[in-house]
């Protein structure tokens, strides 16, 4: 099958007989079978299993020893302009709006119980024979009857991020979870060790800052779906506060121990624990790992089509995100093959690579290194693509947001919809052209979903309105195992990752290459505008007269802009293809015409206000006297504070008023009142980071 045919299939307009044209497939069925050839999901897996071995902290060891293996294997591919960037990470040093955060690493961690119930080891007698032989100076360790409960070297999960040094024996008092102040009620906690069923950074400033407490057990949840809390061997991946006065350790438990610990407590047991801990924060790089596959056109090459992931997480972090950091890693060995045995032209854009650690490592990089915000055109982002069955996964080629229109997502889409096809095709009969399966992987379809824009990711960099670079975001959702010591390379299907470099990788190339209107191009804007607008409709039930007609109106006038953006690459503007008309609404009778005020965003500071580990509003809001804004914690139809928040600030271009604002993220993520974004915009003005113009 040609693979042209998915969009002409389609086609029922135009002049001119498509298939009379010139280039009106998405790629030359020889750059297809090239890459359903070369692409391979176990060379991936591989890279993936020797990832999934280090424990990849901001700025720690791991995480240098991840970014070595990365850039090793990237020469090894004949990759150009393989490099390990270094930003400082120091506390101090700030990349826009995100205050870098030290480093943090881990020697020694270590959690026994020295009293209470004793392990059947002890019931067994050994107990006075290991003292025995310890007393006599042959043996140093006492340990071995107690209960271990957690040790760094084996399982660094177990440790809590930015913990800090300690050796303490205390005793255990369970304050549930720990994050407001009844929960300490009638308990004294002071020099003692607490039990919480939140994040350790949660409950630290109560815990450790008001009542004294000397350390934190948690056994806290990881991300909730539906299989949340069902599997209590999960250990999930923890955090304290990185600025946090109170500083302090934190250890990881499962739920099945953190129940142990609670009904023993419950009882009135006494549970006394010895804490070792040889840890902390130190100043110390962000480092980055870049490559590129150079441009072939001597003006275009200065222009560049990124992929990007995250390298950082917790061991073994498989599906987060060493599946998204492997899988840009094979799209690049083979777009690198394909291209130096000549299988491939060479495109006009150059090809970047960037495996940084997430969000805060891709603020340092476009903050810290302006040109690479400024020759990026589009970026590729993959964070988690190698789930399967085991995981729940549900794959996304999630577009942008409504502030970035971009025809982007579209290309992204058109190349899903075609492993989709194909994937079930094969599924189904056993036979197709493209099955694009791994021989180790699985041969379920692909069933990708293209998704309205949802955030948490470095694409939320990237499509920040201070960079504007809009980013296909390809990703799992749900994933059961994220955040949690089970998040393994067991559970990564190399069919997947074979599937996602595909996608990537002809969407880049594709991107790359893309120099003047192609007429498939006009075919997947469109497919992509039919889907948006029949995706749409499914949701207008939940909305009054008005906020429809509001809907229609932003929804059209983002499809326009979507369309227009192709320009560009290509000089040439597609909105006319978008030829529904407006109805109106913003002529509504009822309406404030006022609200005439226009904000407009600083040039400074640049990136989103909540980053890492950091958030810039909350700090200045604090310095300037400004109460935390309602909109912050607004929950609308299809989104919440955070994304609002994030929208608003991306709208305040100088241009829309804050009605305009309000109408944009209403018909994003559901109607809110004026008032509220109103009071955002007041809140951005104090803090500097908007002013208002009229
Ligand atoms: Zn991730």
């Amino acid at each position: 099958m040609r693979v042209g045919a998915i969009f002409l299939m389609a086609l029922t307009f135009g002049a001119v007989p498509l298939w009379a044209q010139r280039g009106t497939t998405l790629l030359a069925e020889k750059g297809v079978a090239g890459l359903a050839n070369e692409l391979s999901g176990e060379t991936a897996k591989r890279n993936l299993e020797g990832l999934a071995r280090l424990h990849r902290q901001r700025g720690s060891a791991g995480f240098h020893a991840a970014a070595e293996l990365v850039a090793e294997r990237a020469r090894a591919y004949g990759l150009s302009d393989v490099e390990i960037l270094k930003f400082p990470a120091d506390g101090k040093t700030f990349y826009g709006t995100q205050r870098s955060r030290p480093g943090w690493d881990a020697e020694v961690a270590r959690l026994y119980e020295i009293e209470g119930r004793p392990s059947q080891l002890c019931k067994d007698g050994l107990k006075d024979a290991v003292d025995k032989l310890h007393d006599e100076g042959k043996i140093g360790m006492v340990m071995v009857c107690l209960n271990m409960f957690a040790d760094y070297e084996a399982e660094p999960v177990v440790v809590a991020e930015d913990s800090e040094s300690a050796e303490i024996a205390a005793e255990l008092v369970d304050v549930s979870e720990g994050t407001k102040g009844a929960d300490y009620a009638g308990k004294n906690v002071k020099g003692k060790i607490v039990l919480v069923g939140a994040q350790p950074g949660a409950a630290q400033d109560l815990a450790v800052g008001k009542f004294g407490a000397v350390g934190i057990v948690s056994y806290a949840q990881n991300q909730k779906t539906a299989w949340w809390g069902e599997d209590e061997n999960l250990i999930r991946w923890g955090h304290l506060e990185t600025f946090s006065q109170n500083k302090t350790f934190g250890f990881m438990v499962s739920l099945k121990t953190g129940h142990g610990l609670r009904e023993r407590l419950a009882r009135g047991e006494t549970i006394r624990l010895h804490a070792v801990v040889k840890a902390g924060q130190h100043a110390s790089n962000y480092e980055v790992v870049t490559a590129t596959i150079p441009g072939a056109d001597a003006k275009l090459k200065d222009e560049e089509i990124a992929f990007s992931c995250h390298l950082d997480h917790q061991r073994p972090g498989a599906n987060d995100n060493a599946s998204g950091c492997v899988t840009i890693l094979e799209v690049a060995r083979t777009l690198q093959k394909l291209i130096s045995e000549g299988k491939l032209a060479r495109p006009a854009r150059t090809i970047r690579f960037i495996w940084p650690p997430e969000i805060e490592g891709t603020m340092a990089l476009l903050n810290g290194r302006p040109e690479f915000a400024r020759r990026i055109k589009a970026a590729i982002h993959m964070d988690m693509v190698g789930g399967g069955p085991a995981t729940k996964a549900v794959f996304h080629v999630t577009r942008g947001p409504k502030s970035l229109p971009s025809f982007v997502h579209d290309v992204a889409w058109a190349f899903a919809e075609f492993v989709n096809e194909e994937s079930y095709k094969f599924a189904a009969t056993g036979s197709a052209e493209y099955p694009l399966v791994a021989p180790e992987g699985g041969k379920e379809p692909l069933q990708a979903q293209f998704s309205d824009y949802t955030m948490g990711s470095d694409h939320d960099v990237y499509q920040d309105s201070s960079f504007g670079i809009p980013a296909i975001y390809l990703n799992d959702w749900p994933d059961r195992y994220i955040h949690t010591n089970f998040d393994s390379a067991a559970n990564i299907d190399p069919t997947k990752l074979k599937r996602a470099a595909f996608i990537g990788a002809a969407s880049g190339y594709f991107l790359a290459g893309l120099g003047h209107e192609e007429v498939w191009l006009r075919t997947a804007i469109l497919q992509g505008y039919e889907l948006r607008k029949s995706q749409a409709n499914a949701r207008l039930w939940h909305l009054g007269f008005d906020d429809v007609c509001v809907d229609y109106d932003q929804r059209l006038a983002n499809e326009k802009a979507a369309a227009d953006s192709a320009k560009k690459f290509t000089g040439q503007s597609l909105a006319s293809i978008i030829t529904d008309t407006a109805v109106g609404c913003a002529e509504l009778p009822g309406r404030v015409p006022e609200r005439a005020a226009v904000y407009k965003r600083k040039a400074e500071p640049r990136g989103p206000l909540a980053v890492f580990g950091y958030d810039y509003f909350a700090e200045h809001a604090r310095t300037a006297g400004v109460a935390t804004p309602k909109l912050l914690s607004y929950e609308g139809l299809w989104g919440g504070g955070e994304e609002y928040a994030y929208e608003v600030l991306n709208f305040a271009d100088g241009k829309r008023t804050a009605q305009q604002i309000r109408d944009a993220v209403s018909g994003e993520y559901g109607p809110v009142s004026l008032e509220l974004v109103t009071e955002y915009l007041a809140g951005l003005t104090k803090i500097g980071v908007v002013e208002r113009v009229k």
